[in-house]
């Protein structure tokens, strides 16, 4: 398919190609395994010589249909879908880190990745050192070392809405020889595709704004085809030295542009497991196909929210950037001028305990522990996603102990507004 499409045709459009008498909509392929004529082409599969499908594990047709289509939309070469966002960033991670190795990442990010990266990559033998991505060049590149094999970012991050500087980030990356990676989550396609600002791999929990209906965790690693590993051959052995697992087969010789997704599906897949099952990837491409619908909606309604509650006095601030007041308002304009997502962070005055009652009192908005679904939702990172961090590394991570989580859907603003208002007046 033509993936110079526009991403709305992408979405509804992207990924599976019936040709006469198949499906149009896309199959769910329920099937562990498929089935050849001969040994022969099964052992072929199994060397890596010829592409296709053997058993569900490593690849499925329902899977890299969908995988098809949201490489299509970041504009990469190839995409991987992951049984997690977890997952999607630790193999992203993993594909080209082993133990002794190190990567530099920005302190803001998620607070499960953070936990994923600073305690379990640790003890894996893979050392991480957290920024503050609004630091100065200079900066951060004294986190580098001579075994830093990676950058990682989010485009904006979950849940203090700080927005990234990609390019300065790429700059920084690309300086050092290595790739930047970038967790897309929020701003999802629609609103930003990281690659166009030099960025060189994507990561996305799919569970989020993709999927939409929070009807399954999935995650998805896209690969923009980039990242020159031969030049850098002696950072990246996994990539641009033989594969003893696959008869000494070297990943950048026999892939050239497809070296890293290969890798990681013939290679992590094929020995960690956790892929998406192709029933999720299924309810995955449905909530695809309205992505470019959703996000605007999103936006329009938490811009008025924000702005509601920017106005409000028992609001003692609000973290969005589509208000002109905010922070990363310029940067936000930059990277996503058609808006940024429906998250909103922000605190009230008075107590902590004040804060949970306000919670508890809200009728429509649920206390969940999700973001970035049709249904507005809301969350106190501090008692909940993120409690195991210490007040120290809250403060890093850019959550406030009195931030409050807001997910703002894709009902009717003034129904939003009107919850609050009366959670805010008991
Ligand atoms: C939720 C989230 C993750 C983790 O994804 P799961 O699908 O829950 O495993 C990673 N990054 C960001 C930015 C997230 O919001």
């Amino acid at each position: 398919m033509n993936n110079s499409l526009k991403p709305e045709t992408l979405c509804v459009q992207g990924g599976w190609q019936p040709t006469k008498g198949e499906p149009r909509v896309l199959p769910i392929y329920q099937s562990t395994t498929f089935k050849y004529d001969t040994s022969e082409q099964m052992a072929k599969l199994f060397d890596l010589e010829e592409s296709g499908y053997f058993y569900t594990r490593l690849q499925n047709p329902t899977n890299d249909a969908v995988a098809a289509k949201i490489a299509a939309l970041e504009g990469g070469v190839g995409a991987m879908l992951t049984s997690s966002g977890q997952a999607a960033n630790f193999y992203a991670v993993f594909n080209i880190c082993q133990a002794g190795d190190h990567m530099v990442c920005s302190s803001t990010i998620y607070g499960g990745t953070f936990n994923l990266f600073g305690v379990t990559l640790k003890k894996l033998g893979i050392d991480v050192t957290f920024v503050d991505p609004d630091a100065s060049e200079e900066e951060i590149i004294s986190a580098f070392q001579p075994n830093t094999k990676a950058l990682f970012g989010e485009t904006m991050s979950n849940p203090g809405m700080n927005v990234l500087d990609i390019e300065k980030f790429a700059r920084i990356a690309h300086g050092q020889g290595v790739p930047l990676i970038i967790d897309n989550t929020f701003a999802t396609p629609i609103n930003c595709r990281p690659f166009e600002w030099g960025a060189d791999i994507v990561t996305h929990s799919t569970t989020k704004y993709m999927d939409g209906h929070a009807t399954c965790v999935g995650g998805v690693i896209v690969d923009s085809g980039n990242f020159d590993w031969e030049a850098h051959a002696d950072k990246f052995p996994g990539l641009t030295t033989p594969d003893e697992s696959y008869h000494g087969l070297t990943y950048t010789k026999a892939f050239g542009k497809m070296a890293y997704m290969t890798k990681a599906t013939a290679q992590l897949m094929r020995d960690l497991g956790s892929i998406q099952s192709p029933q999720n990837a299924f309810l995955l491409n449905l909530g695809l196909e309205t992505l470019h619908l959703r996000m605007p909606q999103h936006c329009k309604n938490a811009q008025q929210v924000a702005e509601w509650l920017e106005a409000n006095e028992q609001v003692a601030w609000v973290n969005y950037p589509g208000l002109k007041s905010n922070k990363y308002h310029e940067l936000a304009q930059k990277y996503m001028p058609n808006g940024t997502c429906g998250v909103i962070a922000f605190g009230l005055k008075g107590t902590r305990e004040e804060a949970i009652r306000f919670m508890d009192n809200l009728k429509m908005i649920c206390i969940v522990t999700h973001v970035a679904d049709a249904r507005t939702c809301v969350l106190h990172p501090a008692s909940h996603t993120h409690r195991q961090l210490t007040d120290e590394q809250l403060i890093e991570a850019g959550v406030a102990p009195d931030l409050i989580r807001l997910s703002v859907g894709i009902e009717h603003a003034e129904d939003i507004i009107a919850d609050i208002k009366q959670a805010l007046n008991q």
